[in-house]
C-alpha cells in the first residue's frame, strides 16, 4: 500500500508537499492555485488536490511551469506555507513555552477536516478538525488519533418520494493526502490489539494538518480475517459489537499506535466517549511497569482530559456487559482486577438494567472533564450528580468549554478581504480579541450589504448548479429540482435551517401551523424562503420521518420553490450555507444542544441568529445580536412546547424580522437589518471561535495535564 507521489515538473515540484498538508485548505489562496492548475477537474475531482495531481494531463503541467502569473502565485503561496510552518514565533511560545514542542494526544471517532478526506459525520468531526488547525495555528505540537474510513460517513439522496438514500463512495489512499506512518526505525507500523481472544491488527496512515499531525488507523490488512478488515471502513456503520471493536481499536490500539511511534503524549485528550478505553490501556501499562493501580488511576486522571458532548441519552455509547466481558477480559487480567471490578469503572444503571457506559468511564478516569458550553456544563453537572453524590451540584468536577469555530475556515475570502481593509491588517493574529472586532461597525453599510447579496447570490447559483447536475445524472423529476432549490429568490429574506436531523433539533418546528407560515413567506411585498438541509443517521428512523416531511412540502405547489431542501449536506454544503442565507435558525428542545457551532459560522459572516436559547446561543446572545425565541432559561418548564415555541417564532418573522429586513433607505440599504449584522459579527466572532476555545484548553486543561497536576482526586474508591 505504498503511495508513489505524482511526478511533477522541478519547477513546481513543491505542489506534492502542498497537496500532502491540509494546511492548504484554510488557505484561500493556496486552494485558489490548485483550482488555477485546471478548474474543470479541480471541480471533477471534488476539490481534492492529490486527486487532481494525480489525474492532471502532464503536458498542462509542463505548461504551467513555464507561466509566469501561475510561478509568481506558486512562489508567493509555498512561502507563506514554508514560513507559518516554520516559525518558532508562536503564541503557544510567548505564552505557554512550557508546551512547546510537547505532544497533545486528541482521540477522536471522527475528523472534519475538508471534504476530500470524508471522514466525518457532522458537528462532532468539524470541531475535531477546527480544533486541530487552531492548534496548529497557535504553535501546539497536536497529534490527532482516529480511523481512515475509506468510505467515510454516507452521501446522502433523496427519492422522488423524499426517503433519505444512503450512497457511499470509496474513497482511494492513493487519492487522499496520506502517508504511511513509520516507526522510528523506519518501518511501516502495524499494531495488534487484543480483543477477547484474537488480535485485530492495524495499520496507520499519517495526515499533516499545518503543523498538527493526525494518526488514522485502518482494520484493512491482509492480517485481519475479512470482518476485521471491515471494522474501519464506515463512521457509525455496524451494529453495537462492531462499535465496541471499533472503540477498543480508538482507544486502546490507539494509545498503541502512538507508542509505536515512538510519540509519548504528556497530555491525553479524549473528544467524547468514544475514545475512553484510552484510559484502560494506560492503566495497563503503569501496571505492567510495576506501579500500583490506585497511583496508575492518579496519574492517568493527572493527564487527561475528557470534553463530553451531549446531554441526550441515545448520544452516549453504553455496552452489556456480555460484550465488555468478551472483549475486554485480556485487561482486567492484566490489571490484577476481576470482572465486577472492572466493570465498576463504567457501570450505569438504565432503566432496562446495567451497561457499561463510555462516558461514566471517561468521567471516572479522567481529571478535567468539561461540556461545550456554559449550559451544558450546568446539565452535565446536574446529569452525572449521582457519580458524586457526597458533593453538592456546583462542585460535581464537570466544567464547560464552550465551542468555537476555526476563523480562517469559516469566514468568506471576500468578507475576509472587507475585514482586513476596516479591522486593520492584523485583525487575524489576534481575532479572538473583541476589542478588534467593534471596528466592524466602521464598515459601511452599504459594503457590507453588497457583499452579503454576492454571498446570497452565491448561495443560489451553487444550489442551482446541484440541481441541475442532479437533474441530469439522475433523470429526476421535475418537482425534484423544484424541491431542491432551483426556483428560489436572491432578493427574499432567506432562512437557513441545517443540521442533522435529530428529533431534539425540531426541524419541522417552522411547519406547525401552514397557513401562518403561508402568510409569511407569501406576502407579495415581502417574502421569505426557507433552506433546509441536513442528514439523519441510516438507523434513525423519527429523524428521516422528519426529512419525509420537510421535503413533502418542499414539493407542494403552495409552498414549494420557498421551502426548499439541499440534499448531502457535508463542509461543502455548510460553506455555502452559513454564509449565503440572512438568518440562522435554530430550534431544538433546551437544554438538549450542548452548543452547536453553525449558528457561530453564520454570525461570523454577517448572517445573524435566531435560536431558542440553549448551546452557546445561551451566552452569545446579547439583546442586539440576533434573536431570541421564548424565555432565556433553557432550563425552564413549558407546556406544550412545540406549539408555544412555534408561536413565539412567528410572532418574531411578522413583527419583527421581516420588517426589519425590508425597511430599506433610498439606496436599497436596510440599514436597521445591518446593525444586527454588525452586532452579531462583533459580539460573536471573538468570543466564539476555535481561537478562544483552544486557548481555553491549553490554559484551564493542557498545561495543568502536562505537569501531571493533580486537580483533584474524585472517585469513589
Ligand atoms: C458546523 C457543522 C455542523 C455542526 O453544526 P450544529 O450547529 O452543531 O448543527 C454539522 N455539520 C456540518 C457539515 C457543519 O459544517
Amino acid at each position: 500500500m505504498d503511495l508513489a507521489m505524482p511526478s511533477l515538473p522541478q519547477r513546481i515540484q513543491r505542489l506534492n508537499d502542498l497537496a500532502h498538508n491540509l494546511w492548504w485548505s484554510w488557505h484561500p489562496e493556496a486552494e485558489a492555485l490548485f483550482g488555477a492548475i485546471d478548474r474543470t477537474l479541480w471541480a471533477i475531482t471534488q476539490h481534492n488536490p492529490v486527486k487532481l495531481l494525480c489525474e492532471v494531463k502532464p503536458e498542462q503541467l509542463a505548461a504551467l511551469a513555464h507561466d509566469p502569473t501561475f510561478l509568481r502565485r506558486y512562489d508567493a503561496v509555498m512561502m507563506t506555507f514554508d514560513a507559518e510552518l516554520s516559525t518558532r514565533d508562536t503564541w503557544l511560545s510567548q505564552s505557554v513555552p512550557s508546551l512547546v514542542n510537547v505532544p497533545v494526544a486528541y482521540f477522536s471517532a471522527e475528523f472534519g477536516i475538508h471534504n476530500s478526506l470524508p471522514i466525518y459525520g457532522g458537528g462532532l468531526g468539524i470541531l475535531a478538525g477546527d480544533h486541530c488547525k487552531e492548534a496548529s495555528d497557535l504553535g501546539l505540537s497536536l497529534v490527532g488519533v482516529g480511523f481512515m474510513y475509506p468510505q467515510g460517513y454516507f452521501h446522502q439522496r433523496l427519492s422522488a418520494d423524499g426517503r433519505q438514500e444512503a450512497v457511499y463512495e470509496y474513497l482511494a489512499r492513493a487519492e487522499a493526502p496520506l502517508f504511511p506512518a513509520l516507526t522510528p526505525a523506519g518501518q511501516r507500523s502495524l499494531v495488534a490489539v487484543p480483543v477477547g481472544d484474537r488480535q485485530i491488527y492495524v495499520t496507520v496512515w499519517h495526515v499533516r494538518v499545518g503543523r498538527a499531525s493526525l494518526y488514522l488507523m485502518d482494520t484493512d490488512v491482509e492480517e485481519n480475517a475479512p470482518w476485521d478488515r471491515e471494522l474501519s471502513a464506515r463512521l457509525y456503520g455496524g451494529d453495537q459489537e462492531a462499535r465496541i471493536l471499533q472503540e477498543i481499536v480508538l482507544g486502546i490500539g490507539g494509545v498503541r499506535v502512538l507508542r509505536a511511534l515512538g510519540i509519548t503524549p504528556k497530555v491525553w485528550h479524549l473528544n467524547e466517549g468514544h475514545a475512553a478505553f484510552v484510559t484502560i490501556e494506560r492503566l495497563c501499562e503503569f501496571v505492567a511497569a510495576g506501579m500500583p493501580l490506585a497511583d496508575a488511576i492518579t496519574e492517568v486522571r493527572r493527564t487527561t482530559v475528557f470534553t463530553t458532548h451531549t446531554p441526550v441519552p441515545a448520544g452516549h455509547d453504553a455496552f452489556p456487559f456480555h460484550l465488555v466481558e468478551k472483549y475486554l477480559h485480556p485487561y482486567w487480567h492484566q490489571l490484577g482486577i476481576d470482572r465486577e471490578r472492572f466493570l465498576a469503572f463504567g457501570a450505569h444503571r438504565e432503566s432496562w438494567g446495567e451497561v457499561f457506559h463510555m462516558t461514566v468511564l471517561a468521567l471516572q478516569l479522567t481529571g478535567h472533564c468539561n461540556g461545550v458550553s456554559k449550559i451544558h456544563g450546568e446539565v452535565s453537572r446536574r446529569m452525572w450528580h449521582h457519580l458524586w453524590p457526597e458533593r453538592p451540584l456546583d462542585q460535581v468536577p464537570i466544567s464547560s468549554i464552550t465551542n468555537g469555530v476555526h476563523t480562517p475556515t469559516w469566514l468568506d475570502p471576500d468578507l475576509h478581504r472587507l475585514y482586513d481593509r476596516y479591522l486593520g491588517p492584523d485583525w487575524q493574529k489576534q481575532h479572538d480579541n473583541p476589542a478588534i472586532w467593534l471596528k466592524v461597525h466602521d464598515i459601511p453599510d452599504q459594503e457590507l450589504w453588497w457583499a452579503r447579496l454576492r454571498l446570497k447570490y452565491q448561495l443560489m447559483h451553487f444550489i442551482r448548479e446541484r440541481a441541475r447536475r442532479l437533474w441530469r445524472a439522475e433523470h429526476r423529476d421535475p418537482v425534484q429540482v423544484l424541491a431542491s432549490g432551483a426556483l428560489l429568490d436572491p432578493e427574499a429574506l432567506t432562512i437557513g435551517f441545517a443540521r442533522r436531523f435529530a428529533t431534539y433539533k425540531r426541524a419541522t418546528l417552522l411547519l406547525q401551523n401552514l397557513a401562518r407560515l403561508q402568510t409569511i413567506l407569501q406576502d407579495r411585498w415581502k417574502p421569505v424562503q426557507v433552506v433546509f438541509a441536513g442528514k439523519a443517521h441510516p438507523a434513525d428512523e423519527p429523524g428521516k420521518h422528519l426529512i419525509h416531511q420537510v421535503y413533502t412540502l418542499a414539493k407542494e405547489y403552495g409552498l414549494g420553490g420557498q421551502i426548499v431542501f439541499v440534499e448531502d449536506y457535508d463542509i461543502r454544503v455548510a460553506k455555502f450555507l452559513v454564509r449565503g442565507v440572512d438568518v440562522w435558525l435554530n430550534n431544538p428542545i433546551p437544554p438538549l444542544e450542548a452548543s452547536g457551532t453553525s449558528g457561530q459560522k453564520a454570525a461570523l459572516n454577517g448572517v445573524p441568529n435566531l435560536s431558542i436559547s440553549d448551546g452557546w446561543w445561551w451566552e452569545g446572545y446579547n439583546g442586539g445580536n440576533g434573536w431570541t425565541i421564548g424565555p432565556t432559561d433553557p432550563l425552564g418548564e413549558i407546556e406544550n412546547r412545540d406549539v408555544h415555541d412555534a408561536d413565539l417564532l412567528y410572532s418574531l418573522l411578522e413583527t419583527e424580522i421581516v420588517p426589519l429586513f425590508y425597511q430599506r433607505d433610498s439606496d436599497g440599504v436596510p440599514r436597521g437589518w445591518m446593525h444586527v449584522v454588525k452586532s452579531s459579527i462583533a459580539s460573536i466572532a471573538p468570543l466564539f471561535s476555535a481561537r478562544r476555545m483552544v486557548k481555553e484548553y491549553i490554559e484551564r486543561f493542557y498545561v495543568l495535564a502536562a505537569d501531571g497536576k493533580n486537580e483533584e482526586l474524585r472517585m469513589k474508591n
